[in-house]
């Protein structure tokens, strides 16, 4: 083994060996894999090797698309068989809502390239001839499912990477890492150590284990895994190989192996494996069989596929693989952790792999993923994913692996867990609560306790009335809301205005008062979007995206100089309430001695104030697009404060509104928001930000890109519609038609109760987006007409926010 190396990659399942081969095609050959055993000597080797293209992230599966398209690459370059057995899949609805699903997700891949189609039972049955008709109501076909043979797949992607000019080292364990103070990594190996500059952990079921070795605690969890193999069926000889299918309402996959039928299941009663260590001499093992779990599943598949069950059982597998809270990979970087990666937590290693070596090792080598990874990026986590919490919702997310998550449907693991102090409060309002970042926030009122439950659809839901009397006060009278969840970040000290100058692309506001800027990557692209309080001189309250936390905090570790800057996260150190509508001056004029008039606090003003007896950041600013404000205490202020604000606002209307009116107001206003318009796919002029790019300064990261996007125009742009529909508004990945052609997507529909009217926004080429009619989006399968709004329906001159 090498003494030195730029990168070592631990662990040689197919991850690592993808994250091994990408980063030699990326350019860096001095990389080394360490893997403790043979390669595969994880979950790789006993998967069932499935793959496919579909993926609630559209993100995820344009990287999901990428990988099955290497598999030709490196079985070129290495001469390996994948073993790819391309038979085309078929997914198969019972019920109406899943049916709905089916045409939602071909919708979507529309605008991804994918060649979907909804089928009739009666030609599901053609192409699938072991299913029972009387059990589905149709499906869909995606003619690139299959699957491929793990072992051939790994050892491709290793035997690319040799030839690149990677070593491979086998029957050697990472035991410890201990970094450097210049950054780089002491590998240390039962069989000597290796001084590299970067350490990827690819390490699969034992990604913990080596996590911990440098004190990071990631949040995945193994859960053990069966599938079985039947004997085999003289329906199958002589016939090309069967298509993968899945079963929804059977809750199991299937597949053809040899002349019998592979079938597994995700039980809802699923079992993880070493919920707190993974034991070293695990190996090519397999797990003992309990069909008893998955006999319910069993059963059903049995009625559906009659066939099956009659060929008996030849063989039961049942091994463990790892997910995290969310079912999606952890990639990236890790915060506070220099040139540590990871790429671990990936429950679809035939589908996923290639994506997420191409993914990391442009990062490693470029600085830049390449692609939007939000969806898998490792710092969507952050301290809530405590090692319970993580089990519960791996449980939890597995056991619904084949159900339907709605828009409107809010998950009940581990919760709750966070909470602020007027959670009880609101719960006495009959809020109806969601989970974000395991924070509990009111999404809706319900006028009684008994009506606080959501309704779970894809259309209009129970909580649609509830949400027009939200939005109504708030445009009539007055709505509190409380804002806990957004982040916060403080940044001080003598160089923070110059340093936040370099990070955000818009100008730094003056003492007092408050500046929106978009924060923008070398590229130009957008990687977050904050609100910028400015205290005093040297002394800045910012405002984003909570779930971004982490993610933010590791940019700005990376552009931090030595002195002269603080930043401290401080989300759960402020809590927040907001009242806006045209009554709010007067509701808070009651409790402050500072004028609020507009001659003395216009919009965008931020002050510290006495609100009562609670002292208070306030800034005049509302998302909901009317006159309003908004109010940061330390937590153990809240409850004063909104106590405070409900008595003063019984004589001005005032009553409680939630998260879903917040949105539907926004939306009317034509207000972003992170991960849904702004994303590092888009450029700040695409996303109509530009006004936020201030070019006077000379110098902020991004800003020759940007100059470049303004100069060119991009080649997106951020467009509101007006949708004619009935009872479904759009919710966002929806197709927008134009002229009879998909040409973008939706990033975020609502219905608009101030404007009575169905919304979307959406990013459509810049060549169409001034177009002023053609346009359809696509909602459930169905084509409505929608018409581009040149401006905000909701009060488009901004009067009511700023007079
Ligand atoms: C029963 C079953 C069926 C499945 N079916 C499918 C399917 O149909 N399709 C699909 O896409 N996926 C499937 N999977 C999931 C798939 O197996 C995983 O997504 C994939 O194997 C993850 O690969 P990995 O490289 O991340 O981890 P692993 O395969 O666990 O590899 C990690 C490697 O790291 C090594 N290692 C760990 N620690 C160290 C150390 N300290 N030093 C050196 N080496 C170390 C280990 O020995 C191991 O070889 C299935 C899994 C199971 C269990």
């Amino acid at each position: 083994m090498k003494s030195h190396a730029k990168a070592v990659v631990i662990g040689g399942g197919v991850v690592g060996a993808s994250v091994l081969y990408h980063l030699t095609k990326a350019g860096w050959k001095d990389v080394l894999l360490i893997e403790r055993a043979e390669l595969t000597s994880g979950s790789t080797w006993h998967a069932a090797g499935g793959m496919h293209t579909v993926n609630g992230d559209p993100n995820v599966a344009k990287l999901q698309q990428y990988t099955i398209e290497l598999y030709k690459e490196i079985e070129a370059i290495s001469g390996q068989s994948c073993g790819v057995h391309v038979t085309g899949g078929l997914m198969l609805a019972g019920t109406r809502e899943r049916l709905d699903w089916l045409k939602m997700t071909k919708a979507r891949g529309r605008y991804l390239g994918m060649d979907l189609e909804i089928i009739s039972v009666d030609e599901a049955a053609k192409l699938f001839p072991l299913l029972e008709k009387k059990h589905f109501t149709g499906a869909m076909y995606d003619p690139i499912e299959g699957h491929v043979d793990p072992y051939g797949v790994t050892h491709a992607y290793a035997k690319s990477a040799q030839i690149g000019g990677a070593e491979i080292v086998r029957h050697t364990r990472v035991t410890d890492l201990k970094q450097r103070a210049d950054g780089s990594w002491d590998v240390i190996t039962d069989h000597g150590n290796v001084h590299a500059e970067h350490v990827v952990n690819a390490a699969g079921l034992w990604a913990r284990e080596v996590g911990r070795m440098v004190g990071l605690e990631l949040p995945i969890l193994a859960m053990e895994h069966q599938y079985l193999i039947t004997g085999d069926l003289p329906q199958l000889v002589g016939k090309p190989e069967q298509l993968h299918a899945i079963d929804f309402e059977g809750e199991i996959y299937l597949r053809q192996e040899r002349g019998g039928m592979l079938m597994g299941t995700y039980e809802r009663a699923g079992v993880p494996w070493s919920e707190v260590t993974t034991p070293w001499d695990f190996g090519q093992d397999l797990l003992a069989n309990d069909l008893e779990r998955i006999a319910p599943s069993l059963e059903v598949g049995f009625e559906h596929f009659p066939a099956l069950e009659s060929a008996g059982i030849r063989k039961v597998v049942n091994g463990p693989f790892t997910f995290a809270p969310d079912g999606n990979p952890l990639i990236g970087p890790v915060k506070g952790l220099k040139n540590f990666w990871v790429a671990c937590g990936v429950m679809a290693g035939f589908s996923q792999g290639g994506g997420v070596g191409l993914a990391l090792s442009r990062w490693m080598v470029d600085g830049d993923p390449g692609a939007d990874v939000w969806g898998m990026d490792v710092a969507r986590y952050g301290d809530w994913t405590t090692l319970a919490y993580t089990n519960a919702k791996v449980r939890e997310n597995y056991s619904r692996r084949f159900r339907i998550r709605f828009p409107n449907e809010e998950l009940a693991a581990a919760r709750p867990l966070r909470t602020t102090p007027i959670y009880e409060r609101l719960a006495a309002e009959h809020a109806v609560f969601g989970d974000y970042c395991g924070l509990e926030n009111a999404l809706w009122f319900a006028p009684t306790q008994a009506e606080a439950v959501d309704e779970v659809s894809f259309r209009r839901s129970n909580a649609h009335p509830h949400i027009a009397r939200e939005c109504a006060t708030v445009r009539d009278h007055a709505g509190l809301l409380e804002i806990s969840n957004y982040g916060k970040f403080e940044v001080q000290g003598p160089a923070a205005a110059e340093w936040l100058s370099k990070m955000m692309a818009n100008r730094i506001p003056g003492v007092g008062r408050i500046a929106l800027s978009p924060m923008l990557n070398d590229r130009g692209k957008l990687i977050g979007d904050f609100t910028l309080c400015r205290i005093s001189a040297d002394h800045f309250f910012l405002i984003g995206t909570y779930a971004a936390e982490t993610f933010y905090l590791r940019w700005f570790e990376r552009h931090l100089p030595p002195a002269g800057v603080t930043v401290r996260p401080c989300a759960m150190q402020y809590a927040g309430l907001s009242v806006a509508g045209p009554k709010s001056r007067a509701l808070l004029q009651g409790l402050v001695r500072d004028d609020l008039s507009t001659g003395s606090f216009p919009f965008m003003s931020f002050k510290r104030m006495e609100v009562g007896m609670v002292p208070a950041y306030v800034g005049r600013v509302s998302f909901t697009g009317e006159l309003g404000y908004e109010m940061w205490v330390t937590t153990e202020y809240q409850r004063t404060l909104y106590d405070l604000l409900v008595k003063a606002g019984l004589e001005h209307g005032l009553r409680s509104f939630g998260g879903r009116a917040l949105n539907a107001m926004r939306i009317e206003k034509n207000f972003g928001t992170w991960a849904r318009e702004y994303r590092p796919i888009y450029g700040p002029f695409e996303a109509g930000l530009g006004r936020f790019v201030d070019f006077k300064k000379d110098d902020f990261i991004g800003r020759a890109a940007a100059a470049e996007e303004k100069e060119s125009g991009g080649a997106l742009r951020l467009v509101a519609f007006k949708v004619e529909t009935t009872d479904a508004d759009a919710i966002g990945d929806e197709p927008i038609w134009h002229e009879g052609k998909v040409v973008g997507w939706v990033t975020s529909g609502t219905f608009g109760h101030r404007v009575g009217a169905s919304l979307a926004l959406g990013y459509v080429p810049r060549s169409v987006a001034a177009a002023e009619s053609g346009f359809e989006i696509e909602i459930i399968g169905e084509r409505h007409r929608a018409t581009r709004l040149a401006a905000p329906l909701y009060d488009a001159a901004g009067g009511l926010m700023r007079g």
